[in-house]
């Protein structure tokens, strides 16, 4: 990652103006335009018509708000006992890279982020990140909320980490002590995926039933608790439909999918990849991958969320699941694009406008109305993709740690041409 560029322009000029002009594309509305960030505060001053007078030149180019990740795993805490795979200095980077300004960081960390103290412990480690890191507080068989206000995350059952329940009452006694809270959920049932524990394949074993099942019973604690609820990287169809019905009947829930859930499927499957994309949940069919494009794309999921995870080759070649995701999700935003027909609006939707609404309650007061929009008030932070400018991912190329990535040799059709992060330019070719 090279340095932000410095503007060419007197220093001792007292308010800094960053001025990027083109096309740009909100969620609800896409124009040719321009854009004044005052570089001291961060935040966008001023939207209007062109003047001819842009500091970067973006011609074919699109102009987002700045994207956010709701779901990534930087792996550091204070225990440091994973920052081999990656900490907040190297995922700012890829995120940088793939044009992501904001992520939410998983807690599922060997000393979690579950009350006051350990939560803020964590939080300093994330002042070595550029991007702006909002911390998920986890939920365990033993946690209580927190004072703070903080956004919650609940695994349902075993994946990576200690933070899981045995079974849908452990669970439900916990969560009923976190009424109203902002609670995500990775929905695999424990006891389906128990019974199914000695089946043949990493996909039999986590079968879609687990998820399917999972997600009924987290809509009942969500709706009987009053939660705001998430479900994370989602992947079945079946279950898109619980998701759709609880939404047309006013549940507060909202719900992600991840890059790989909607590249690849279990077709895809060979003796040589099979270990690379191993995940949980695991590669579904390509019903479900079909239905999960559609759902991202109509608005039955909410966000593109990666669920960056950094394991290392040698970690990846003895079967641990999860993939990292944040170098290419903004070239990844642009396959979306040219091959499953998202408007401009749809990415500026799912990649920035729902995210950044997801967060604003989070965030420190000098992110004015937060991320999300390109309009007055809100973070000067903003994506600019190229979407005809062909990107082949290459392993030596990305900047996450852990030093791979799933899509390695595919070419995706557009890239990240600049990351501006609070007025800062970050050029990513
Ligand atoms: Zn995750």
């Amino acid at each position: 990652m090279s340095a932000a560029i410095q503007l060419d322009r007197p220093a001792d000029n007292a308010s800094m103006r960053l001025r990027v002009e083109g096309r740009i594309a909100n969620h609800d509305s896409e124009f040719e335009g321009a854009i004044e960030i005052n570089t001291e505060t961060g935040l966008i001053e001023h939207v209007g018509p062109r003047t001819g007078k842009s500091d970067l030149d973006l011609d074919r180019q699109i102009i987002f708000p700045g994207f956010g990740d709701l779901h990534i795993h930087a792996r550091e805490d204070a225990s440091q006992l994973h920052a081999y795979q990656e900490d907040f200095a190297t995922v700012s980077a890829a995120a940088l890279h793939g044009g992501v300004t904001h992520v939410a960081d998983m807690p599922n960390n060997p000393r979690a982020p579950v009350d006051d103290a350990t939560y803020a412990e964590k939080e300093k480690l994330t002042a070595k990140s550029a991007v702006h890191v909002t911390l998920y507080a986890g939920i365990g068989p033993e946690t209580n909320p927190l004072q703070r206000h903080v956004p919650y995350k609940a695994f349902m059952g075993p994946s990576v980490g200690d933070l899981f329940f045995a079974s849908q009452e452990q669970l439900e006694e916990v969560i009923a002590k976190y009424r109203g809270k902002n609670v995500s959920f990775h929905c695999e049932d424990p006891g389906i995926l128990q019974e199914s524990k000695s089946a043949a394949t990493h996909e039999q074993r986590r079968p879609a039933s687990a998820e399917i099942t999972a997600t009924g019973f987290a809509l009942t604690l969500i709706e009987r608790y009053g939660l705001i609820g998430k479900l994370c990287h989602y992947s079945t169809k079946d279950g898109l439909e619980l998701i759709a019905a609880a939404k047309a009947r006013g549940v507060r829930v909202t719900a992600e999918a991840a890059p790989h859930h909607l590249f690849f499927d279990d077709s895809m499957l060979t003796d040589e990849n099979r270990l690379w994309l191993q995940m949980n949940p695991p590669l579904r069919g390509r019903e479900d991958r079909l239905a999960l494009i559609a759902a991202l794309r109509d608005g039955v999921v909410d966000y593109l969320a990666t669920d960056h995870a950094p394991h290392t080759l040698e970690e990846k070649r003895k079967g641990r699941s999860g993939v990292p995701h944040l170098d290419t999700y903004g070239a990844f935003a642009t396959w979306l694009m040219a091959e499953h027909g998202f408007s401009v609006k749809d990415i500026a939707r799912v990649c920035a406008y729902n995210p950044g609404k997801f967060v604003k309650e989070f965030l420190p007061e000098k992110f004015g109305y937060g991320f999300g929009m390109i309009a007055p008030g809100y973070v000067g932070s903003l994506t600019i993709l190229n979407p005809d400018a062909p990107f082949t991912v290459r392993r030596e190329e990305m900047k996450t740690k852990c030093g791979w990535s799933p899509f390695e040799g595919f070419t995706l059709p557009g890239r990240v041409t600049y990351t501006v992060l609070e007025g800062k330019v970050y050029p990513t070719d």
